[in-house]
C-alpha cells in the first residue's frame, strides 16, 4: 500500500475510474461511490436485439486527442474509422429535395471504439486494482472534520476518508452537495454557471440486419435542418457484421414520448433513405436530462462557459478535497480527452501530496 490515507472518488465516468486506475497503479487505496446503477456516466454502449453495439452517448475522438489515444493503447482498446464512403445528405429545407455531398477522406479521420465505447470503461474497471466500488451511491454530503472528510450518500450511508475528488460536472455538484463548512463564496458562484457538454441533447439509435444504404450507394451520413433527426452516421461495427445508425434529434423534442419520436425519426428517415428503413431490428434513443448528468436547465450563454476555470483547479477543506471531471479541465473540457486530462491532473496533485 503506497499510502494508507483513503481516497474516495466520487463519480464512475470515464474521469472518475482514469484517477481510480492511475492511483490504484501507484499503490493508493481508493474506493469509488457511483450514484447511477451503472459505471460509464455520458458513456453508455447498449446493445441491440443483435448484439450491435450502439452509442447512446460518447462515440467519437480524433489524432488530436492524445491523451485518450495514449489510455487506449495502454489498455490493448482497439479503434477503428468512422465510415463515410458514398452519398451523404444535407437536407436544408422541407420543400427542397435533400443535397448530396461526398466526405473527402480525411488526414485527420474520425475514430470509434471497436465493441463500443463502454469497452474502455469495462477494461478500465478490469484493471483496478483493490479498488472498492459503491454503486447506487448518491453523494449528498461531505463533511470537513479536520483530520479526516464525512462523506454522506443520499440513503443516509456514511463513510470517512482523507482526501475526497469530485469526478461528476461542477454544475450538478452545486445543486446536489453540501458542504461543512461552507466553500469559499465565489466557488458556490461559479457552479451553476459551469456548462455541461451534451446535457440536454438527445441521441437515438436504429439497429438492422443489413447495411442497405451501403449497398445503395449511401455513406449514411446526413445533416438536416428540417426534421427531427439533426445528425445520422452508419454505425458498423468493427467486423463488419453487424448493422445499424446513431445520431442525435432536435432537443426540442426531448417532451415527446419515445413512441412519437420514433415515429418522426423513422418518417424523415424513409424520406431520404428509403423505405427499407422501416425493416428496423431495433430503435432506442437517449434523453439526456436525467439526475446523473443535470441539475435542472443551465443559464448558459455559451457552449463550455466556464469549463476549466481557475476555481475548478484549486483544492478546498485544507487540501482534502478537489474537483476533477471533463468540465474542469483546462484543454478540451466537454470530450473524453478533457475527462482524462482532469483526471491526470488530479492523480499528479495527489501523488505530490503523499
Ligand atoms: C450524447 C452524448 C454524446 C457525446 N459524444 C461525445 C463524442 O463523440 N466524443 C467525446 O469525446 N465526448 C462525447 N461526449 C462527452 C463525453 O461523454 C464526456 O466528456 C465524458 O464521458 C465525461 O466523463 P466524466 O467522467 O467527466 O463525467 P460523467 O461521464 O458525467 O461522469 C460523472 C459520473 O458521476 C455520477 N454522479 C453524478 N452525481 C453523483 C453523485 N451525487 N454521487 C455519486 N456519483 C454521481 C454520474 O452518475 C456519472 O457516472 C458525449 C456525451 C453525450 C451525453
Amino acid at each position: 500500500m503506497h499510502s494508507n490515507k483513503r481516497i474516495f472518488i466520487i463519480g464512475g465516468g470515464l474521469a472518475g475510474l482514469t484517477l481510480a486506475y492511475t492511483l490504484s497503479k501507484s499503490k493508493y487505496k481508493v474506493t469509488i461511490l457511483e450514484a447511477s446503477r451503472r459505471l460509464g456516466g455520458r458513456i453508455h454502449t447498449k446493445k441491440g436485439k443483435l448484439e450491435t453495439p450502439l452509442e447512446l452517448g460518447a462515440t467519437w475522438f480524433s489524432d488530436i486527442h492524445q491523451n485518450l489515444l495514449a489510455l487506449l493503447d495502454e489498455l490493448g482498446v482497439v479503434r477503428f474509422f468512422q465510415f463515410s464512403k458514398g452519398i451523404s445528405l444535407f437536407q436544408t429545407k422541407s420543400f427542397e429535395p435533400a443535397q448530396s455531398f461526398y466526405v473527402p477522406e480525411s488526414e485527420s479521420p474520425s475514430y470509434r471504439i471497436a465493441g463500443g465505447t463502454q469497452k474502455i470503461i469495462e477494461i478500465l474497471s478490469k484493471n483496478l486494482a483493490d479498488v472498492e466500488i459503491h454503486l447506487n451511491a448518491s453523494v449528498s454530503q461531505v463533511k470537513d472534520l479536520g483530520s479526516e472528510m464525512l462523506i454522506e450518500t443520499s440513503d443516509g450511508k456514511r463513510w470517512s476518508a482523507e482526501t475526497v475528488v469530485l469526478c461528476m460536472p461542477p454544475h450538478l455538484v452545486g445543486v446536489k452537495i453540501l458542504f461543512s463548512p461552507d466553500l469559499p463564496k465565489d466557488f458556490y458562484h461559479l457552479l451553476p454557471t459551469v456548462h455541461t457538454w451534451m446535457a440536454g441533447s438527445v441521441k437515438f439509435v436504429l439497429e438492422y440486419e443489413r447495411p442497405f444504404w451501403r449497398e445503395n450507394g449511401y455513406s449514411g451520413m446526413l445533416y438536416s435542418h428540417v426534421g427531427i433527426v439533426t445528425e445520422l452516421n452508419d454505425h458498423t461495427n468493427v467486423e463488419e457484421s453487424k448493422f445499424g445508425f446513431t445520431g442525435f434529434l432536435n432537443s426540442g423534442i426531448s417532451s415527446y414520448s419515445q413512441e412519437v419520436r420514433k415515429e418522426l425519426v423513422l418518417k424523415q428517415l424513409a424520406s431520404l433513405l428509403g423505405n427499407q428503413i422501416l425493416n428496423f431490428i431495433s430503435y432506442d434513443d437517449k434523453v439526456w436530462t436525467d439526475e446523473y448528468i443535470s441539475g435542472g436547465p443551465q443559464k448558459i450563454q455559451r457552449p463550455h462557459q466556464h469549463n476549466g476555470h481557475p476555481l475548478l483547479q484549486e483544492s478546498y477543506m485544507n487540501g482534502k478535497l478537489y474537483f476533477s471531471g471533463t468540465e474542469t479541465a483546462i484543454q478540451f473540457s466537454g470530450y473524453m480527452e478533457g475527462a482524462i486530462i482532469s483526471a491526470n491532473n488530479v492523480a499528479e496533485k495527489i501523488k505530490s501530496c503523499f
